[in-house]
This record gives C-alpha cells, structure tokens and sequence, in this order.
C-alpha cells in the first residue's frame, strides 16, 4: 500500500459527483474557437472545461500550442459560462503562468510524468498552492513510475491530487491509439484505494467512434469521472482531430452511460466484477494473438508450398517445444500446462498449413 496525504477534491462552489466531466478541445486555438466550444459545453450542462495551452509534441513542426496568450481566452471562459477550466503544464514556467491567470485545475501529461526531473520542477513550484492537480499515466507502462509522480507532487503539498488513465504506447498496431491495459490502473486503485482515478477516452482511443465504449468501460471499472475532447468542429482541429467529438455529441455519449453503483455501503475496492472483467479483457488479448500467430503460421504454410518445403520440420518443433517451455517455466506456469497448450497450438496449425498445401 502506498500512503498518500488526500483531500476530498472540490472546486470552489463545486461538489464533484461521479462521473465528473472534463471536457474541451485538445488545443486552445483561437479565442473565439475557445469560447464557442466553452459556450455549446456549458449549454450542454459540462461544467469543468479543458484546453491545451502548451502541447508536447511527438515531432518539430506540429503545432505546439498557442502559449501565455490563450490563458486569458480561459479567463474569458470562467467569466462568460461560469464553467471552471483546466489545462496541462509541463514545467515550472508553466504551473506560474496558468496559477496567475487563475486557472482552476492542473493536469500533468503523460511524456512528463515518465520524466521524473520535470515531475519535481512542477511538484516545486506549486509548494503553497491548492488547487486539485491530476496526474495522466507515463506514456510508458510502468505503474511505479506513474505513483512516484503522484508521490512527487503530493510531497509538494498538494493533496486534492487524482489520476488520469489514458492508455499506453505500444509499437503494435490495435485498434487503439494507446492500450488501455485495465490491470495497471485497477492495480493503483488497489495500492492507493482513496485516489480518484479519471479516464481519458480520447487519447486512449484515438477515434471518437471509441469514446463511448471505452467511457463505460471505465466507468463499469468504477472510475470517477471522464477527461474528454470535445470541439466545435472536430474535423478542423489543429490537433487531435480524429478523437474530438462536439459537444452535441459529447452530451449524447454520456446521456448513454449506464452509471452502477458500487454496492451500498461498501467502501470502494477491487471487486470480484472488476477482476472478472479484467479476465475477459486478457482472454480477448489472448484470442488476438492466437489469430495473429495463425495468419503467420499460414504464410509460413504458403511459402513451404511455393519451395516444396515439408510442413513438419521436427527440428524446429523441437526448439519451439524447448524454448517455450523454458521460458514459460521462469513465468510460473506449470510442464504439463506448457506441453498441452504448446502442443495444441502446433497442431491447429499443421491443420492449417496442411489445407494450404493441399489446396
Ligand atoms: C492532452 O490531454 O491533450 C494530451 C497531450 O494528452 P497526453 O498527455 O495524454 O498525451
Ligand atoms: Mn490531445
């Protein structure tokens, strides 16, 4: 268990009841795009809005946000619709700028919490502050790294702290743009159990076609509350244009949530549904790579055709058989398992190789 110095969050004014929305565009644009996209949430009834000020970008040349001058368009936000607004900060410079402009809630992002130097130049300039501050996974999976951030900042003395899962970078391919991986944040609920977590659809899935299903998702995980893009028009974005939804669409997506309760009178903590559930995710997980090594295993059955190349190669078997086995041995699992499932997976695809050969 980790121990950490908590504070029930709220905003000046605001009792935060689950799920709480953070919703606005990825990027403070222009002022007027700002207010307009401020001006259609709060009429949709969102009450905490969000706009990149400064963008970390992956490659030179992207754009990299419109800086100091949009903190007064966000200023405008609060006075204009009443909504309180946000934004991600990246160093000490930042964290001064956003305080002085009176903005309500702090976010640190997901390539800044994986460095821990720029994690404690923002933990140092906030000493003396209290305004909730929200910690987005490292883009990498790595839970502790994510904890010693949240460590760092509430040794700063910030205690309205909570996190924000928004999925992980993988070199594969999937249909996200950053892997969920549920374990990770379920296992920070169960090491800090009185920590909000918030989800962050958008960046976890790239598209806003996700958004709905990885919302409830999260919040069938029993998560808090949703980070959300949302833009006027998502299609002229000037980042993150494919995963903003407007907010029309943003209002329907959560009319749709189905909200459960966690049972009454029982404190928050990982339930046998949300270790089920987790279950059936890693089995998916499980029944994707076997597809994946048997589309292989078929182009392997092809080209043995096309070079008249016999399908059983005893050898190789023999190494696959060895090398797994070893492997599979350091992991825990059990001789008689690997044999099994190994021997299984070898024949459905000599099956498979045979047809095309035979073709
Ligand atoms: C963002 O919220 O716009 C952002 C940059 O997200 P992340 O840090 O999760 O990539
Ligand atoms: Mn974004």
């Amino acid at each position: 268990m980790v121990k950490l110095d908590l504070e029930k969050i709220s905003l000046p004014g605001l009792e935060l009841e689950r799920p709480w929305m953070i919703a606005g565009p990825c990027s403070a644009e222009t002022e007027e795009q700002v207010l307009e996209t401020a001006k259609q949430l709060s009429a949709n009834g969102f009450k905490i809005f969000r706009a990149g000020i400064w963008k970390p970008r992956t490659r030179p040349g992207a754009f990299e946000g419109v800086g100091t001058i949009g903190l007064p368009w966000l200023k405008r936000v609060k006075e204009e619709t009443g909504m309180y607004v946000g934004t991600e900060v990246a160093n000490a410079h930042h964290v001064f700028e956003a305080i002085k402009h009176g903005i309500d809630i702090l976010w640190v992002g997901a390539r800044t919490t994986a460095n821990p130097f720029a994690v404690q130049e923002i933990a140092d300039a906030l000493k003396g502050v209290d305004i909730p501050v929200l910690v987005k996974n490292p883009v990498n999976p790595d839970l502790e790294l994510w904890i010693g951030a949240l460590e760092r900042i509430n040794q700063a003395g910030i205690k309205k702290l909570a996190a924000i899962h928004r999925g992980f970078s993988t070199y594969d391919k999937t249909k996200y743009r950053n892997h969920p991986q549920w374990q990770i944040p379920i296992e920070l609920k169960r090491r800090i159990p009185e920590l909000p977590i918030i989800c962050d659809p958008s960046h976890i899935s790239g598209k806003s076609e996700l958004i709905y299903e990885i919302s409830q998702e999260a919040m069938d995980l029993s998560f808090d509350g949703l980070l959300v893009e949302s833009h006027r028009c998502p299609e002229k974005a000037w980042s993150d244009a494919s995963q903003q939804v407007t907010p029309d669409d943003l209002k329907a997506i959560t009319d749709k949530i189905v909200l459960r309760k966690p049972k009454i009178g029982e404190k928050p903590r990982v339930t046998l549904d949300e270790l089920r559930q987790e279950i059936d995710k890693l089995d998916t997980s499980v029944l994707e790579v076997l597809q994946k090594r048997m589309q292989i295993s078929e182009a392997i059955g092809k080209y043995k055709k096309e070079n008249d190349i016999t399908i059983l190669q005893t050898r190789r078997y023999d190494e696959i058989m060895n090398n797994r086995k070893a492997k599979g041995a350091k992991m825990g699992l059990s001789d008689e398992f690997l044999t099994k499932l190994f021997e299984s997976i070898h024949e459905e695809s000599v099956t498979r190789q045979n047809k095309i050969m035979n073709q």
